[in-house]
């Protein structure tokens, strides 16, 4: 059998695909997850109904009662994989705080906060906890739409590195110059340039 080695969560999907608007209790779900997965690995999946359950907190199952699940193809259109979900962003919120982690302003001193994909969905990021970061609102708003900012600084930083390296003290300089230009105006704060 040219079996792809399909995993638990994607196994769950495909039996929940098939069998959409349906109130599914857990047993049959497993067993034929367990069918599959033993198809192309040795021994039987663990943890399946961890994974159900993981599925329902990301919004990909409605729960309808304990241990029954439906899959309604229509809600999950208007809900990303990728999102966070408002568990995973208490979290994020409570390890940070409440406050950005760029400023440090928060909920104490009035600010709205966000929780922010540290790498951005568009390039992979996931919607998991160790990838989430709590922002204010001006540095949520400048991390999304200045993305071009993180090219520049990188650049200057790997340039600096350089210079340093062959001592080149000239092009040092002057990428210290537009580095510091950078840190005093709070651009991409985020970005560490080590001297
Ligand atoms: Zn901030």
């Amino acid at each position: 059998m040219a079996a792809k080695r399909a995993t638990i969560r994607e196994l769950i999907i495909q039996y929940f695909e098939a069998h959409p608007n349906e109130d599914v209790t857990h047993g049959p779900v497993v067993d034929w997850v367990t069918e599959q997965y033993l198809k192309s690995h040795p021994t039987p999946p663990r943890d399946t109904w961890r994974a159900i359950r993981a599925l329902h907190e990301e919004g990909f199952l409605i729960k309808v009662r304990k241990g029954v699940y439906r899959y309604d193809p229509s809600a999950v259109e208007h809900r990303d994989l990728e999102d966070l979900t408002l568990a995973q962003k208490e979290e994020i919120f409570k390890r940070d705080g409440y406050r950005c982690v760029i400023c440090g302003h928060g909920r104490h001193d009035g600010f709205e906060i966000h929780a922010d994909h540290i790498i951005p969905r568009s390039k992979g990021g996931k919607a998991e906890i160790t990838n989430g970061q709590t922002l204010c609102s001006i540095h949520n708003f400048r991390k999304k739409h200045y993305g071009q900012t993180e090219t520049g600084k990188k650049m200057f930083i790997r340039l600096y590195d350089l210079a340093k390296s062959i001592g080149d003290e000239d092009t040092l300089r002057f990428c210290q110059e537009i580095l510091e230009t950078f840190e005093r105006y709070h651009i991409n704060d985020h970005i560490e340039w080590k001297r």
